[in-house]
């Protein structure tokens, strides 16, 4: 007997090229069987998802839950197993002096899954600003704690603001990237002064320093230190970057993702290779409201939808190195899926700088399946639930 079934579904997965009806069968926590016609019989529990899509468990690559700590933390499990999402990459709410709590606290609270990145400020978000003087960085205790939490940090996070760059200007990411080689982990780096106050040219010196495997994220953003330059092109060292292999995240945020910028990043052939959210309790009520949702935004900007769940799945798992494990549902990997719909209505999606785009498909997640363990979707973001807003 399988424990769990997942019944007369469509399984949509990039990874092993499926998409049509399909059964999905769950025993000790394990993806078991993928075959047309499984019998209810041969399971505890049959869930009926008839007319539904079943993908693998989406990875949000970029959010904020250091809940109870930082003050913008989002509680996991709420942008989480209950948004239809089963593992969550906190973009370096922490850093090496405010860590412990993640794993003493925040993890073991959560079914979803957590995977950090660690700031390279000592202090992680928790102030703002959050580096205000080069003693905001401690290297040495950096290195230590991601090496000695490599099982939860993936990378060290930096981010490309004033004033951190007025005090430190590319010392900053050089510190992050150094600390990052010395833990044997990734960098992630924010693009994007949210101040406009630093040179924009500066990300014509920072993406050299990424090797394969970093990660640039808020790649969409239309603040100065985006990879547009004056004239609207992308920079050259934006494309050479993609083409060594460093992995292009979008991130929305509550400040960094404008449609218009990201039409024109995709026309010139720089294609983002992961969705996210960067959750944070504001964004999640006013500007990004869920994972569903910038998936949404991604079927409207012209990407099909096989394109953006593997954008939510396959190529996030790569991103952090967790392919080994999560982003398929391929037999005897971990059972993590996401049964999502697809509603039709007449909507409208707005960025952060004032665009729109009128929609009228939506995903909505209806129940998550982490570990084998099933959750039914939470109440959405909005007053009236998941849709995005009336047109
Ligand atoms: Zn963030």
């Amino acid at each position: 007997m399988y424990d769990l079934l997942i019944k007369g579904g469509t399984v949509i997965d990039p990874s092993q090229s499926l998409n049509g009806p399909n059964d999905l069968a769950v025993q000790d926590g394990l993806i078991a069987r993928i075959a047309p016609g499984i019998a209810s019989e041969e399971a505890t529990r049959v869930v009926d998802v008839r007319g539904k899509m079943v993908v693998p468990g989406l990875i949000d690559l970029h959010t904020h839950v250091y809940d109870g700590v930082n003050g913008n933390g989002v509680e996991a499990d709420l942008g989480g197993v209950r948004s239809g999402v089963t593992t969550m990459v906190d973009a370096g709410s922490a850093g090496c002096d405010t860590f412990g709590g993640f794993p003493r606290h925040i993890i073991p609270d959560n079914a979803t899954e957590i995977i950090c990145f660690l700031h390279i400020c000592r202090t992680g978000l928790a102030t703002t600003p959050d580096i205000f003087s080069p003693s905001s960085i401690d290297l040495d205790k950096t290195i230590q704690v991601a090496s000695e939490n490599r099982h939860i940090i993936a990378g060290i996070k930096a981010r490309m603001v004033s004033p951190a760059l007025e005090i430190m200007g590319m010392e900053m990411p050089r510190l992050a990237k150094r600390a990052a080689t010395e833990a044997g982990i990734k960098l992630m780096v924010h693009i994007g002064d949210t101040e406009k106050r630093y040179d924009p040219n500066v990300i014509r010196q920072l993406l050299p320093i990424l090797e394969q495997g970093d990660i640039v994220t808020h790649l969409f953003t239309a603040n100065p230190g985006g990879v547009l330059d004056g004239e609207g092109k992308v920079v050259p060292e934006a494309m050479e970057a993609k083409d060594r292999g460093v992995w292009l995240d979008t991130a929305h945020g509550r400040m960094n993702f404008s449609f218009d910028v990201g039409e024109r990043v995709v026309d010139q052939g720089l294609v983002p290779h992961c969705i996210s959210t960067d959750l944070t309790l504001p964004g999640r009520a006013r500007t990004v409201h869920s994972m569903t949702e910038m998936m949404t935004r991604f079927l409207t900007m012209g990407f099909t939808l096989e394109q953006v769940i593997t954008m939510s799945t396959l190529n996030p798992a790569m991103a952090v190195g967790v392919d080994d494990r999560l982003g398929t549902l391929a037999v005897g990997r971990q059972a993590d899926i996401s049964v999502l719909d697809m509603e039709e209505g007449d909507w409208v999606l707005y960025d952060v700088v004032g665009g729109t785009r009128r929609t009228d498909k939506a995903v909505v997640p209806v129940l998550t399946v982490k570990k084998g363990e099933v959750f039914e979707a939470g109440w959405g973001p909005r007053p009236w639930g998941w849709e995005p807003d009336t047109a």
